[in-house]
């Protein structure tokens, strides 16, 4: 069978802290904090924070399965083990060597409970930790989130700033579909980032339609796009995302777990729009361990599918290390 070379060194871009930690490492953390599960029984605790398609029917039961994960990663040891843990796993199954976690670390602080400092310095050494131990090169993202006030994402903006010279490389906005959200309100907010040095990206194009796409792209000019897969919905879209170079960050399974993408012709389709319009893409998992895959799988899986050729999926690679806010 063609597969990927194993010494191939791979890159990540979008990869969710709150998805991202081995299940069993989550139990343990959950435990040495006294958290209170709803389950004594390790297994069906696995069944609570992985994708289950039983269970997981739509782009908002995917969203809920954090619930859990954020809380267990709220406080600074378990913010420190769970950056740790995801950066260290990704080089030894995956040979990952250059790796971008993202996180919310006002989801982590137990609604201000405790200090914002905290957590984003544990992140900083968990990350630290990390590529000294292994040859890992890993930027942070902090994500603000669509269900915040302009206040909180503000606060998220000035913090991700604070730690620019310590690892955080980038913001991005993530969470479910809020009324009353508008990404032109994020105009000002996103420039300043830029121009402090930060990277940009933006989920959008997901559950949301490729409208969601043209109005990232028109009010915060992002350098890259988290998911994007339904600008494919209109060729206009597809061609501003030529024109600007921007880079679509594409994570197949999770787009098949969450509905977004129908079935495998669905997501063939897809892939051969973007390539036919000359889209930058790379492949990424969205959180490994929730998902219940690893980057080579997916890249794996598309080879072995017929959804992408070899030489995309090198291609695809290549352009992640690139495009990564990592320099
Ligand atoms: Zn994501």
């Amino acid at each position: 069978m063609n597969t990927l070379d194993e010494n191939l060194k791979l890159a990540e871009l979008h990869v969710h802290l709150g998805s991202s930690v081995d299940p069993a490492v989550m139990w343990e953390i959950a435990h040495a904090q006294g958290i209170k599960l709803p389950t004594k029984d390790y297994w069906h605790f696995v069944d609570m924070i992985t994708v289950n398609p039983g269970k997981v029917k739509s782009f908002n039961d995917y969203l809920d399965l954090f619930k859990w994960t954020d809380l267990i990663q709220s406080s600074p040891l378990a913010v420190e083990r769970s950056v740790y843990q995801t950066i260290a796993g990704a080089y030894r199954k995956n040979n990952i060597t250059l790796l971008e976690l993202r996180f919310n670390p006002m989801k982590r602080n137990r609604n201000g409970e405790q200090d914002l400092d905290q957590i984003m310095m544990a992140a900083i050494r968990g990350m630290d930790r990390a590529s000294l131990e292994y040859p890992v090169k890993c930027g942070m993202i902090v994500c603000l989130d669509r269900t915040f006030s302009y206040k909180q994402n503000e606060i998220l903006v000035n913090k991700a700033l604070r730690y620019r010279s310590r690892g955080v490389v980038g913001i991005d906005i993530a969470g479910p579909a809020a009324s009353g959200f508008r990404y032109s309100d994020y105009a000002q907010l996103y420039k300043k980032a830029r121009n402090d040095g930060l990277g940009l990206t933006v989920h959008a194009g997901e559950d949301e339609g490729h409208n969601s796409v043209s109005a990232v792209m028109e009010h915060l000019e992002p350098d890259r796009i988290g998911h994007g897969v339904r600008s494919v919905e209109n060729d206009s879209v597809l061609d501003m995302l030529h024109e600007r170079g921007t880079t679509l960050e594409v994570c197949p399974s999770s787009n098949m777990s969450t509905k977004v993408v129908r079935d495998l012709s669905h997501l063939k389709e897809i892939f051969g729009k973007l390539k036919k319009h000359g889209i930058k893409f790379t492949i990424n998992t969205d959180g490994p361990e929730m998902l219940m895959t690893n980057l080579r799988g997916e890249m794996n899986f598309l080879i072995d599918n017929g959804i992408l050729e070899m030489q995309d999926i090198v291609e695809a690679n290549r352009q992640a290390f690139a495009s990564s806010f990592v320099k």
